[in-house]
């Protein structure tokens, strides 16, 4: 039996969310250039992306582009506009371009990873589309730093306790590092981890949740070393 430490990816080691904010603020503008509702559009397109997701069965990476083209759709019917093929076209692109970008680094990343992946074996736990994440975290550069990659469909005190089984880790004494109360610290308390919670300030609001229990909270990753030798 050992320690590990599984670290989640989007907006813990790279930046994400900002992104797709970036986009839903263009994507707004745009809307409102043609006579929509701001604060209605961004309420539509939020659910159209959730229902999305249910439909999908996931977080495949039709979602969000999708949901610019139907919420155009939605209020195009509304306000009795006929919808344009250009129009629809050029909001689903503005969804499409997030997956455009290269990953970034959070500062301080590759230094904590270094340190880290020299005294522990790191699993890398993110949920989402398999064929995106798996690409972005190749051109992110962080592969060599983990043991195993882990792209989830669903991030429950299940799947951490899977992953502890699987390599035999006792998680009273591993860890859990990520920057969503909901999906890395509430399962990984759940699972009998340690947590180590790092905010970013583009953490999507349905990551939002209430906190199960005790853990620790950082404001960057670089505290993460030194927190998990003293422990
Ligand atoms: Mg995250």
């Amino acid at each position: 039996m050992s320690v590990g430490i599984l670290i989640d990816f989007d907006d813990t080691l790279v930046q994400t969310t900002l992104y797709f904010e970036m986009a839903r603020e263009k994507y707004a503008r745009y809307m409102v250039k043609l006579g929509f509702p701001l604060e209605e559009v961004l309420d539509v397109l939020d659910r159209a992306d959730i229902e999305n997701v249910h439909k999908y069965g996931g977080f495949l990476k039709e979602c969000f582009p999708y949901a610019m083209a139907q919420t155009y759709d939605h209020f195009c019917n509304i306000k009795k506009i006929k919808a344009s093929d250009d129009a629809r076209r050029k909001v689903e692109d503005m969804g499409w371009w997030v997956f455009d970008q290269p990953p970034v680094l959070i500062p301080g990343v590759g230094e904590a990873l270094e340190e880290l992946s020299a005294d522990y074996p790191l699993y890398l736990a993110t949920k989402g589309d398999p064929s995106v994440q798996l690409e972005r975290v190749t051109r992110s550069g962080l592969t060599p730093f983990f043991e195993k990659i882990y792209v989830l469909k669903e991030k429950t005190h299940r799947e951490y306790a899977e992953i502890a089984g699987a390599h035999m880790l006792i998680p009273g004494s591993s860890w859990v590092v990520g920057n969503s109360i909901k999906s890395d610290i509430n399962p990984g308390l759940k699972a009998g981890f340690n947590c180590i919670y790092i905010p970013n300030q583009y953490t999507w609001h349905h990551e939002m949740e209430e906190p199960l229990g005790g853990h620790h909270t950082l404001e960057t990753i670089s505290g993460v070393p030194s927190l998990v030798r003293g422990s």
